[in-house]
C-alpha cells in the first residue's frame, strides 16, 4: 500500500500548508480551494438528497395507509381515530400496560 501512504502524506502536508488537497491552489474553504470546495459540496449534497429520497420511499407506505384510515402495521381498517387496527391497538395497549407495570 505504498501509494496509499504517499497519498496520505501529501494530503496531510497540503492540509497543514493550507493547500487544496485536490490541486495545488490555496485552500480558501477548509481543505479545498473554492472550485474543489464547490465540487465536494455538491457531491455531499447529492448524497444527502439520495438518502432523503430513500427514506421517503420507505416512509411512503405508512403515510398512504394513514391517509386512508388504515392500520400502519397491517393495512386493516384503523379504529377509534387511531393509526392502528383493533388488533394492533390491543397489542400496543397491552405492551404499554406491561411497561407501566414494570416501572
Ligand atoms: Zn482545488
Ligand atoms: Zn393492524
Amino acid at each position: 500500500m505504498e501509494g496509499e501512504k504517499k497519498w496520505r502524506k501529501i494530503y496531510r502536508e497540503k492540509k497543514e500548508n493550507g493547500i487544496c488537497v485536490r490541486c495545488s491552489k490555496k485552500a480558501t474553504h477548509g481543505m479545498h480551494c473554492y472550485e474543489h470546495y464547490l465540487k465536494e459540496h455538491r457531491r455531499s449534497m447529492g448524497r444527502a438528497e439520495n438518502e432523503r429520497n430513500k427514506r421517503h420511499d420507505r416512509g411512503l407506505v405508512p403515510v398512504k395507509r394513514k391517509d386512508n384510515g388504515l392500520c400502519l402495521w397491517c393495512g386493516e381498517k384503523a379504529v377509534n381515530g387511531t393509526n392502528v387496527c383493533g388488533r394492533h391497538g390491543k397489542i400496543f395497549s397491552d405492551a404499554g400496560k406491561k411497561a407501566a407495570k414494570k416501572r
